[in-house]
């Protein structure tokens, strides 16, 4: 058996929208009762999910899949204008999920669009966040991924273009992209924060774990954007690194010649699964756990209005604590 020890990246986990956003649901279900339909993931993590499954929640893939008039929430990663129009059209009772930083894209893209500027939004075809923001103006909106795609792009230099990104991507190979765009285009707007702090210092505390450890482990599920970018920082960083959607993922020959394995987690993966994976190295010899000196977070958001108690009026606070409340009996 080997032996060795462990880090966890601090921060690591939950952010502030995943909090809001598995909140609203588990509000809903206390208010409207089962079922509650959400459109699409809440957030990209099979286990959660499940969880608010085992309580009444109804994922669909599609608004057209709710019944008319039945309570719908929409994901964190949003949706566009479209999604909206037919949810109105269905008589459904949205409630809102998207994460207010995601928000704030849509309303930048908006804007650019509503002053004639074409807009190159850097991000991955087909994720549901560039699928929502792309809705807000698809004639003036262009997806690009890499710097190959600023080269392709066919456009005059001269044209007023602004460039908005997702915000879970690698801080450093955005950079790359922006700085491409900026070194063709004359006329470039690049508010340049979209990124959101959870997935910034997500990736910063990573690559302090892939600079001290041999070994980083990032707890996400395969369709988690920022999970999927904080290995590839990882790897950026000369860890050799893996994403492990639960510890039964864990590969013991992963951990051949190893002595110490940094491990962080995806904005929606909940600690559970941490604590799962280090149980799991534990009895693999991997036994000594210390905290990485990193920051505090202390961003919340607030519920919508229309999760109010209806008979005090009060609109609950986001729960702090980071997790989902389990199903009765649904405790893995
Ligand atoms: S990762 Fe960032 S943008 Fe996404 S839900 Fe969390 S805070 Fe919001």
């Amino acid at each position: 058996m080997s032996e060795g020890n462990v880090v966890l990246a601090q921060p690591r986990g939950f952010c502030a929208g995943v909090r809001r956003a598995i909140g609203i649901v588990e509000r809903a279900l206390d208010l409207h009762g089962a079922p509650v339909y959400v459109r699409k993931e809440i957030v990209h993590n099979h286990y959660i999910v499940s969880e608010l499954e085992k309580r009444g929640a109804v994922f669909v893939d599609s608004e057209e899949e709710v019944p008319q008039g039945a309570v719908c929430v929409f994901s964190a990663h949003g949706v566009s204008p479209g999604v909206r129009s037919a949810a109105a059209g269905r008589q459904l009772e949205v409630i809102d999920a998207t994460c207010p930083l995601v928000s704030k894209v849509h309303q930048e893209a908006v804007r650019f669009a509503r002053d004639g500027r074409a807009i190159l939004l850097v991000g991955h075809e087909g994720h549901e966040e560039v699928e929502g923001v792309l809705g807000e103006a698809p004639d003036r909106i262009v997806v690009i991924e890499t710097e190959d795609d600023v080269r392709r792009l066919g456009l005059p230099d001269d044209t007023p273009v602004a460039v908005l990104t997702q915000t879970t991507l690698s801080f450093d190979e955005t950079a790359k992209v922006v700085e491409a765009l900026r070194a063709r285009f004359t006329d470039l707007l690049t508010p340049g924060d979209d990124i959101c702090y959870a997935s910034q210092n997500r990736q910063n505390a990573v690559k302090d774990l892939a600079r001290d450890n041999d070994l980083v482990l990032i707890v996400g599920s395969r369709n988690s954007s920022n999970s999927l970018r904080m290995v590839e920082v990882a790897r950026d960083h000369g860890a050799a690194a893996h994403l492990v959607p639960d510890e039964q993922h864990l590969e013991a020959a992963w951990l051949e010649g190893v002595s110490s394995v940094g491990i962080s987690a995806g904005a929606s993966a909940p600690e559970i699964l941490v604590d799962g994976l280090v149980a799991r190295l534990a009895e693999l010899g991997f036994d000594q756990v210390e905290l990485q000196r990193g920051i505090a977070e202390d961003v919340v958001f607030s519920m919508p209005g229309r999760l109010a108690d209806p008979v005090t009026g009060r609109v609950p606070q986001t729960p702090l604590a980071g997790e989902v409340t389990p199903a009765p009996g649904g405790v893995r």
